[in-house]
């Protein structure tokens, strides 16, 4: 029987903190006896979901991270995680190309948990949702902002050791940090992509083009996650469209966040990407937490006059060329 909901979908950018069913999310911490600050599962909903309609600050909506985080810190966590957002994407979405990040060092309590049994769970996680679901779905490990460049080059190290498993990039997010240079991370991100693995890096999402700008010109990305802002200066367009690189954008993510102002300001900047040729994706970033799923996301850009239904299709065929999913 066809998958009820239609074609196919592929999904690039997804945090795992953002990404678990709340149900499923709340029944993985009270299986671990983990202290919630909620009284009930309403208000458990009401501290890791962002309200329809309602908006946080850039920083306000990564703090949503810290309970999803903190809960998913274990391996059993990780693994419940994984595997319930790899099937509950092909269930509610009909995704059966997924590329879920997530950073291993913040799901370890502070080093209390071994990084290797994290790591091989959320593998496995993966395994088991493929062993239910006709999907392909592949890990993309994450650095961040705030992490010093040894937490940050053991990430690496890790999703290079594990890159025949099912590790297939590695990202660059978190919050803004003035100490922290993209350049800073040239020869590790060089170090990666020799290793085989896929760069994808978040930027010009909070930040100006500058941002975009330098990314390209030093980790040699094959994809920008969300890279919005690129679109204020054509030379760095022209840069993007040149090498192919594409940018994983997220709408709904970015209203959310305030990183831009309305659909207006976004149906400006995808304008300037077509007009020069730069590829991008439609994506959640984060579709329990942003109560959303990846079908809404790309009615709601057609609805909103980002796309027309055609560029819809074609940002689907960009997508799938584009993932690391071999
Ligand atoms: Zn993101």
């Amino acid at each position: 029987m066809p998958h009820p909901l239609g074609d196919e979908l592929t999904e690039l950018h997804v945090h795992l903190g953002g990404a678990v069913d709340p149900a499923a999310l709340w029944s993985i911490a009270h299986r671990q006896g983990i202290r919630l600050p909620s009284r009930d599962y309403w208000e458990f909903v009401d501290l890791i979901t962002v309200k329809k309609g309602s908006r946080k600050s850039f920083e306000e909506f990564l703090m949503l991270y810290r309970w999803t985080e903190l809960i998913q810190s274990s391996p059993l966590a990780v693994e419940e995680s994984v595997y319930e957002v790899v099937g509950g994407a092909y269930r509610k979405a009909n995704i059966t190309t997924l590329e879920l990040r997530y950073n291993p060092m913040k799901r370890n309590r502070g080093g209390e948990q071994d990084l290797d049994h994290i790591i091989m769970a959320s593998i496995r996680g993966v395994d088991r949702a493929l062993l239910e679901y006709p999907v392909k779905a592949g890990l993309i490990f994450c650095l961040d902002r705030t992490m010093d460049m040894g937490l940050n080059e053991i990430i690496v190290d890790k999703a290079i050791a594990y890159r025949h498993r099912g590790v297939v990039a590695v990202d660059i997010a978190g919050p803004a940090n003035p100490a922290f240079h993209y350049r800073d991370y040239a020869a590790l991100f060089k170090r990666a992509r020799q290793a085989g693995l896929g760069i994808t890096v978040h930027a010009g999402e909070d930040e100006d083009w500058h941002s975009v700008d330098e990314v390209v010109r030093y980790l040699e990305p094959d994809r920008i996650g969300h890279g919005i802002h690129a679109a204020q200066d054509a030379g760095l367009c022209r840069r993007l469209a040149e090498r192919n690189i594409l940018l994983e954008v997220c709408p709904t993510s970015n209203l959310h966040t305030r990183v831009v102002r309305d659909n207006e300001e976004l149906a400006g900047y995808l304008a300037v990407f077509r007009k020069h040729k730069v590829r991008f994706s439609l994506n959640t970033d984060g579709p329990e937490m942003l109560q959303t799923t990846l079908r809404e996301e790309l009615k709601g850009a057609v609805r909103n006059g980002l796309v027309s239904k055609e560029e819809l299709a074609q940002c689907g065929q960009w997508a799938q060329e584009a993932s690391f999913i071999k």
